[in-house]
């Protein structure tokens, strides 16, 4: 007699469990469909993962434009984080962030030179850091906002790749940022229609309108660039940091 309750028992738990997966598939069918529907249409070049960089209204097409500026925007992004934390931890002011070496930059082939990803995304690190840890604004989406003005419509058939818009970012990065260090700076945000740009020499004629995509990158990353070490400047940081 013993084991006949423990054979029913096995049979309802059974007949329970069946029951129960019905159910849930029932219930997951129109999830399921959804689920295919959206695959279905999803471009087959899609970027996996969290990459959301490149389609984020208004901003995405300076990165679409520069792998600087997008490394800029990662490294941005995970230095204000860790400065908020620093802050909200009551840690001291990381002077150097060369101990943060490990971080993941969240560099895929699709974005362009790794070099170049990854020197936009050291510049960004230190600029989020300081604002985070200062509790300033996170400041990127809006200041890439600010760059991409007209850049969709220009177009650069002599930069189809736009790698010398690319090359202007980052040099015109470096110009603002030494400049913006500098004592005659001014903290008023700076218009890059008015960045001159003098540095792209070309040994062609036809190199012209490379030359012209070059400056359109030149002027944006000299702006980023020099709002950068104005944020920076040790004065700047001490003053908000004391308030
Ligand atoms: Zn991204």
């Amino acid at each position: 007699m013993a084991h006949i309750p423990r054979v029913t028992l096995v049979h309802l738990t059974r007949q329970k469990w069946g029951v129960l997966v019905a159910s849930i598939l029932r219930q997951l069918f129109p999830l399921v469909i959804l689920a295919a529907c959206a695959a279905a249409q999803a471009p087959a070049d899609q970027i996996p993962g969290q990459e959301s960089h490149l389609k984020e209204a208004g901003s995405s097409v300076v990165l679409e434009h520069s792998t600087f500026a997008h490394g800029y925007r990662h490294g941005y992004e995970a230095g204000y984080h860790i400065g908020n934390t620093d802050i909200n931890m009551g840690r001291p002011l990381r002077e150097k962030l060369s101990g943060l070496h490990d971080l993941k930059t969240g560099y895929l082939s699709q974005f362009g030179s790794h070099s170049v990803f990854d020197k936009g995304f050291q510049a960004g690190l230190k600029a989020g850091y300081s604002d985070g840890y200062l509790g300033r604004n996170f400041r990127a989406v809006d200041t890439m906002r600010a760059l991409a003005g007209s850049l969709q419509q220009s177009s650069f058939p002599a930069d189809p790749r736009h790698s010398h818009f690319d090359a202007g970012f980052l040099a015109g990065y470096n110009d603002g940022y030494e400049r913006g260090g500098s004592d005659d700076s001014s903290a008023a945000p700076m218009d890059f229609h008015f960045v001159s740009c003098a540095r792209f020499n070309p040994a062609r004629q036809t190199d012209e309108t490379a030359g012209a995509s070059y400056c359109e990158g030149y002027r944006r990353g000299f702006v980023l660039g020099h709002g950068d070490a104005f944020a920076l400047r040790p004065g700047t940081a001490r003053m908000e940091a004391s308030k």
